[in-house]
């Protein structure tokens, strides 16, 4: 088969944990095809945000602290993952140019004081190619041949929008195509940064947070890979989180849907846009543990027709979360009243997770990230009381939401009276729900006190759960 594999930080924790992923992969090279991707070590990238927050703040010291602690972290990992003398020797010189980057980029924030969407993503940049050479050296220690490649140098072309970029598909897909299908044919292993990419102009950007799936994704729609794997700390993709019901449940199979709900819903393992790439060529991608790699994990496919007996698959739980409510009776039978309280939140930064409308159109109820509740207040307060329009702008941030997920959902009758009745049979209070019209999910608010019980409930209704 031709594979593409993608290891996530907590993979690639320390050179230990590198040497084990470098032998799993030359465990499944004898009969495959393998392409690599990696993501940053364990942490790296939160302490290059940190990093170039201390930087624009001009917090030298803090900024050379860091750095040396990065670097002091990669070393040792070499140290362990590579044994070869002349190996250890040029990866070392990856590393050192990646550190210099570094240095540099921070050192000239930091004298600037000037912080901009391009020259942080240099730096964030900095985590995969600090950790990739040392999976790259890992593997030729192991005696495979192997490649090591940047986003960029490997064909993934992007936009500019720095910080979440998005490729330009079409050449990426051609250049990728190329370049690792000739290293293929030469029994060469590519190993890829995960996350970052080039602009035309050959700028680095990167593709947002935990964007090696994308990464991974994007290459195996290139070369047309069988499947892709997602390496991580988790068996799979769960009905719902253990720590909540301990009878939880490993999914064996989801569609891309599914999944892709499942990802906004903060089930830990998929970068939301990840699965495009891959759903519109059917390529199945695995959630697989690389500390338990005996287990099969979670493969995403195409919906089966079998999929349909399961009506809701999994149960999840949104932390960290708050409720606004704009209300005023004058938004009634007034078109536009909508359109400017979103338009508000777009340029004010504020994702909206959530939205809900009453028919009396007299409310609107959006949720939004917790942090971002007094920025997203502050803002609908100053636009729009004292004009009539609106009376009043509340919030509540004891709340979180609950997500139920399942393609199943989608024109079967009853779901949401069995997912609201199993709630209220606990005497649980429904806050605001709402349900995409794809009705893959619906979800609703409840106080956090309670939410933790509204999901053992319905996990248990639908049973969910081992029996
Ligand atoms: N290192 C990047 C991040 O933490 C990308 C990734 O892990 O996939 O967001
Ligand atoms: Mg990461």
């Amino acid at each position: 088969m031709k594979l593409v594999m993608k290891f996530g930080g907590t993979s690639l924790d320390d050179g230990k944990r590198i040497r084990h992923i470098a032998e799993l992969v030359k465990s499944h090279s004898h009969s495959n095809e393998i392409v690599l991707v990696a993501s940053a070590m364990e942490g790296v990238t939160e302490r290059l945000i940190e990093l170039t927050e201390n930087a624009r703040e001009g917090a030298i010291d803090a900024v050379e602290k860091s750095v040396s602690s990065l670097k002091e972290r990669h070393r040792l990992a070499l140290d362990d993952a590579v044994k070869d003398q002349e190996i250890r020797r040029k990866v070392s010189e990856y590393l050192k140019s990646g550190m210099d980057e570094l240095e540099k980029s921070a050192a000239a924030v930091a004298v600037l004081r000037e912080l901009t969407p391009r020259s942080k993503d240099r730096i964030l940049s900095c985590g995969e190619r600090l950790s990739t050479p040392i999976v790259w050296g890992a593997l030729m220690d192991l005696g495979l041949h192997a490649k090591y490649l940047m986003g960029g140098e490997c064909g993934i072309v992007t936009d500019e929008n720095f910080g979440d970029a998005y490729p330009l598909m079409e050449v990426t897909r051609l250049q990728v195509k190329e370049t690792l299908d000739s290293l293929l044919s030469s029994r060469t292993t590519p190993v890829i940064t995960g996350y970052i990419a080039l602009t035309q102009n050959g700028e680095i950007t990167t593709l947002g947070r935990g964007g090696s799936d994308f990464t991974a994704t994007i290459v195996a729609s290139a070369i047309e890979a069988d499947e892709v794997w997602i390496w991580s700390d988790v068996d799979g993709l769960m009905t719902c989180d253990p720590k909540i019901a301990p009878e939880a449940r490993l999914l064996d199979e989801v569609s891309y849907a599914e999944a892709g709900e499942m990802a906004v819903f903060g089930a830990k393992a998929m970068h939301p846009r990840a699965l495009e790439p891959v759903a519109e060529k059917r390529i199945p991608v695995r959630i697989r543990n690389t500390f338990n790699p005996q287990n099969a994990g979670t493969k995403i496919t195409e919906a089966t027709k079998l999929d349909t007996n399961q009506i809701v698959k999994s149960v999840a739980l949104v932390k960290d979360v708050a409720v606004i409510t704009v209300s005023g009776a004058s938004m009634v039978g007034r078109p536009g009243s909508a359109a400017k309280i979103f338009d508000l939140m777009g340029r004010n930064g504020v994702n909206v997770l959530m939205i809900s409308q009453s028919v009396s159109e007299s409310n609107i109820s959006m949720v939004v990230k917790r942090n971002m509740v007094q920025r997203a207040v502050n803002a609908l307060e100053i636009a729009l009381l004292g004009r009539g329009e609106v009376k009043e702008v509340v919030s509540e941030d004891d709340v979180n939401v609950i997500a139920v997920v399942g393609a199943g959902m989608k024109g079967t009758p009853g779901i949401a009276a069995k997912v609201f009745g199993a709630v209220a049979a606990k005497g649980i209070n429904v806050r605001m729900v709402a349900q995409g019209s794809s009705e893959l999910n619906i979800s609703f608010v409840v106080k956090e006190n309670d939410s933790r019980e509204a999901v053992r409930v319905i996990h248990s209704a639908f049973g969910l759960g081992k029996h």
